[in-house]
């Protein structure tokens, strides 16, 4: 099977990620995690009190920002400038300030170049909100992840329980806030692309969805 370049696009919290590293695993690719990069920018804005639309001061840091994944074991960190900030960057806030600063052309422009870098070799997996869109128009496969706001919010609710007093209404309150962010933004805004595959997960388990995502890049194959 000659290496593809798949993407997998859809809001927060449909299993994107879950879904995307297994598929990956499966096929023997690389995953990205395209939200991660979003998440260092994020991080390193709010370490130097850099508001979320002030363009020129975003502008010079991503001139001075070194993102890079690398792996440790099978596990996929990011470093930011040397330092693996992986474990510090699903927090609510970094969260809130991703979804603001992808807003802003300035990032998407610097990020849009080190993701079309990462996508020279195919043989990958790239998780997002504009994969299929912006980034790898051309992609073999496109999937489009997408599942009701209830069964998100529990989804991503489960997964930080317990790492602070968050309430699932306020971890719904706070994805209604991204979801609208990220579909109603100018630039790139979030969209299943015209020729991706529509996946709706609410009523389907993590192994359902690899499988129908397998047939169809077997077919695809083939
Ligand atoms: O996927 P994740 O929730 O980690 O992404 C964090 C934020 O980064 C999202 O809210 C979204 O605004 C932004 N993002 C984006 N484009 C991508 C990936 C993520 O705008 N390709």
């Amino acid at each position: 099977m000659k290496p593809m370049l798949i993407t997998i696009d859809g809001p927060a919290g449909a299993g994107k990620t879950t879904v995307s590293r297994s598929l990956a695993d499966r096929l023997g690719y690389t995953y990205v995690d395209t939200g991660a990069l979003y998440r260092g920018v994020a991080h390193a804005a709010l370490a130097r009190g850099i508001e979320s639309d002030d363009d020129k001061r975003l502008k010079s840091l991503m001139e001075i920002l070194d993102l890079r994944f690398k792996l440790l074991g099978s596990e996929p960190r990011l470093f930011l400038n040397g330092v693996d900030i992986t474990d510090g960057i699903r927090t609510p806030e970094i969260t809130m300030m991703a979804s603001a600063v992808s807003a802003r052309p300035v990032v998407r422009n610097a990020l849009f170049d080190l993701q079309r870098r990462l996508g020279d070799k195919k043989a990958a997996v790239f998780e997002g909100r504009d994969m299929g869109t912006v980034v790898f128009p051309d992609a073999d496969v496109k999937f489009f992840l997408f599942a009701d706001i209830r069964s998100r919010a529990k989804r991503r609710y489960e997964e930080i329980k317990g790492k602070g007093d968050h309430t699932l209404e306020q971890v719904e309150a706070d994805m209604r806030v991204r979801d609208e962010n990220d579909s109603t933004r100018s630039v790139a805004p979030l969209v299943a692309a015209d020729d991706a595959v529509r996946i709706d997960s609410t009523a389907l388990g993590i192994d359902e969805v690899i499988d129908e995502m397998l047939t169809h890049v077997r077919l695809k194959a083939s």
